[in-house]
């Protein structure tokens, strides 16, 4: 990556850069940051729409270039995340519409789109406390799961989500549709399975995996002992025995007719939702 999203020479408080061209090279660096390689290197990553942007800006992220089409231009909202974006230091560009379809890869695309920095917290930061739930998955493979659990947890009120292994990236273009904004209010961690297994040592949580193999029902477990991380398998493989040997418990959700097992990000829903029931009413929610 060349540019870094800042670096484009003297800005003054308020200037906004107009592009149409989509050979400009602040443009070539936005879009390859829809490789996880470039994602990488920068450690940027690329959010589309104003709600998530306003959101992102709220809960503190810190935002390096926003995108906003000339139709968006005048919009109150717009112009606020503008001038939050100078203050911030970021670089704001306005944008043809073919400039920023080309950006998110669609035909109708946002109108706003926000470059941020991407946060990661460490596994040895982590300290679950009273009626905190984890979820923690092995090698989660599809973006659109991922996207899916991440909003899940943070509906269900979860602490966050560790991604145990090679997984699919939390910071994708995909992943970040598909978590509608819970990627800004969930933490993520990622760890190695040797990692996963020496803090579960020292953590004091309780480590309920599923398993299809589980001999106990799902519906049984005490989840307020304890601080509770859901360990969920692999899609195609399920929980290797190294993980699942360590658990406190192999939970199994009981099934009717012919599926062999739930999806996923299903399996996760049912789980937290369960693990927190005593934890969620609806005078809570919203
Ligand atoms: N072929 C895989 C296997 O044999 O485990 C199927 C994996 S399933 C699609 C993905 C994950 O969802 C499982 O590893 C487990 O964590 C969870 N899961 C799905 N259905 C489940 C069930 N009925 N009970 C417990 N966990 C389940």
């Amino acid at each position: 990556m060349n540019h870094d999203f800042r670096n484009d020479g003297p800005r003054k408080v308020g200037h906004v850069k107009e592009v149409t061209s989509l050979a400009n090279p602040i443009i070539k660096d936005i879009k390859a940051l829809t490789n996880k390689k470039s994602r990488e290197e920068s450690g940027a990553f690329l959010a589309e729409g104003l709600k998530l942007v306003i959101d992102a800006l709220e809960l503190g992220w810190t935002i390096r270039t926003l995108v906003y089409a000339k139709a968006a231009k005048g919009k109150p909202l717009v112009e606020q995340v503008a001038a939050k974006t100078v203050a911030a230091g970021g670089l704001v560009l306005e944008v043809s519409e073919k400039v920023i379809a080309s950006i998110t890869r669609r035909d109708n695309p946002q109108m706003v789109v926000g470059i941020f920095d991407q946060r990661w917290r460490q596994l040895r930061e982590v300290k679950p406390k009273a009626g905190d739930t984890w979820v923690a998955l092995d090698r989660v493979r599809d973006p659109g799961n991922l996207g899916t659990i991440i909003r899940t947890a943070d509906a269900a009120g979860a602490a966050g989500v560790i991604l145990v292994g090679e997984t699919t990236d939390p910071f994708s273009l995909e992943t970040v549709r598909a978590t509608m904004g819970s990627v800004f209010a969930v933490p993520v961690v990622k760890a190695t399975p040797e990692e996963f297994l020496a803090w579960k040592k020292t953590a004091g949580v309780s480590v309920v995996a599923t398993h299809l193999a589980g001999a106990v029902d799902y519906r049984t477990i005490d989840y307020k002992k304890k601080p509770v991380v859901l360990l969920m398998g692999n899609e195609q493989s399920g929980l290797p025995d190294a993980l699942a040997k360590e658990a406190d418990a192999l939970a199994r959700i009981p099934q009717a007719g012919r599926a062999d097992s739930l999806n996923l990000a299903v399996a996760t829903a049912v789980m937290l939702f369960e693990a927190r029931r005593h934890l969620l009413t609806l005078s809570e929610t919203r």
